[in-house]
């Protein structure tokens, strides 16, 4: 029987990189967010073409995440990265937006 994608990653907090991901859980998130990063579509832009997606648990598997569907989301790079630093929401406070965000 074929793992349900909607199972999978259930209360498994180990790190994996985004590659790893099944492709069947990442047409979940994007089924439910739509393609490329999220805060950028929320920004009304998309990333340069060479700018890598990555794949980011809402709740960070060190506070308790897991890597359940319902907890991930695409980021791109500077998002991702961004966000290491603080929140999302800490970002949008501080004005903070991706290079190509005017
Ligand atoms: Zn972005």
């Amino acid at each position: 029987m074929k793992a349900d994608p909607h199972l999978w990653g259930r209360g498994d907090r180990r790190r994996i990189t985004s590659a790893k991901f099944p492709p069947a859980v990442l047409a979940l998130v994007e089924l439910r967010d739509g393609p490329g990063c999220v805060e950028c579509s929320r920004l009304g832009v998309a990333p340069p073409q060479d700018e890598p997606l990555e794949v980011d648990h809402k709740q960070p598997l060190a506070r308790g995440g897991d890597n359940r569907w319902e907890n991930l989301q695409i980021l791109c790079r500077w998002h991702n990265r961004a966000k290491c630093a603080g929140t999302l929401a800490a970002l949008e406070r501080q004005g903070k937006r991706p290079p190509w965000a005017p």
